[in-house]
């Protein structure tokens, strides 16, 4: 990895981010190709980001360049609509050590060669309607297997801001969502790191369940944590990472910020947020390394 680290409450340390969404061109065309007469320029201007370039090579040398400026060794880009690898791939490739490729997968349409440099499939169970228990899934979880990849599920609440603002009906079904389904499928993986995102998105309970009892289950840190209102006692994001951390341990929980969009760029309140709510928490330097860096470098790069 490159050598650049960021200020944090235990000093300098490298910070990798595992949770960046790449909102390429081709998101935005995605997103234009829903609605009829909706151009890319249109949705652009609703949602008040930028088009970025259609050369993918260009959007990554903008997020580079954010990293740089925040100190951020590296990070995870998400492609975040099916069909949409070659991006990130591209951005990887164009910035070796920089990023790694993350890539949103409908395994109804799943295509193994179209993933052959992706570090890791994202899996959107209740955006696309099926349980991870269905046999369209068992390729994907082989794919990674054989390959040391990661797989990355999605469960509890979900909902993309974007498509509301453009008034796209997101037609998701929750039924899928629980960080429950992945039991026997973690299980019947176990050399397959899998990532659930935002401590379960509200099934945190469920979520320290799995990781309790699948070893190669990783929760990851991201976004402000709405869901923390759902719960029924006060739960703040010390209380969250305390349970994490006694129930999971610090090896398997992954920083990320849910980073997204220009002009916000790099979400440095989340680090702040969370690495002070650690600090807090009394966790010493080499598990702060390891939640903000290490693990997502192991397990990206078995
Ligand atoms: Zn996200």
């Amino acid at each position: 990895m490159n050598p650049i680290e960021r200020e944090s409450p235990w000093g300098s340390i490298a910070v990798a981010d595992a949770h960046v969404h790449f909102f390429s061109h081709r998101f935005f065309s995605a997103l234009a190709s829903q609605k009829p007469g909706l151009t890319v320029d249109e949705v652009s201007a609703q949602l008040g980001m930028p088009l970025p370039p259609p050369d993918p090579e260009k959007l990554a040398l903008a997020w580079t360049h954010e990293l740089d400026r925040h100190g951020i060794a590296c990070a995870a880009l998400i492609a975040s609509v099916p069909g949409d690898e070659e991006s990130v791939v591209a951005a990887k490739t164009a910035h070796p050590g920089r990023f790694f490729a993350y890539a949103m997968a409908n395994p109804r349409a799943w295509r193994a060669e179209a993933f052959a440099k992706v570090n890791a499939a994202c899996l959107f169970p209740a955006m696309h309607a099926y349980s991870v228990h269905d046999d369209c899934v068992r390729p994907v979880l082989e794919w990674a297997e054989q390959n040391h990849r990661v797989v990355f599920v999605h469960c509890g609440v979900l909902s993309v801001g974007v498509r509301g603002k453009l008034g796209l009906q997101s037609l998701f079904d929750m039924r899928f969502s629980n960080p429950i389904d992945l039991h026997f499928v973690a299980l019947r993986y176990p050399s397959v790191p899998i990532v659930v995102p935002h401590f379960g998105a509200g099934y945190f309970r469920e979520a320290l369940m799995l990781a309790d009892l699948c070893p190669n289950v990783y929760l990851d840190t991201s976004s402000s944590n709405g869901w923390m209102r759902y719960q029924e006692s006060h739960l703040d994001l010390r209380h969250v990472f305390r349970r994490a951390l006694d129930v999971v341990g610090p090896k398997r929980l992954l920083f990320g910020t849910d980073s997204s969009t220009f002009p916000q760029g790099w979400r440095q309140q989340i680090f702040d947020d969370q690495s002070t709510a650690l600090y807090e928490l009394g966790l010493n330097l080499a598990d702060a390394r390891a939640i903000f860096a290490e693990n997502l470098l192991r397990i990206t790069s078995p």
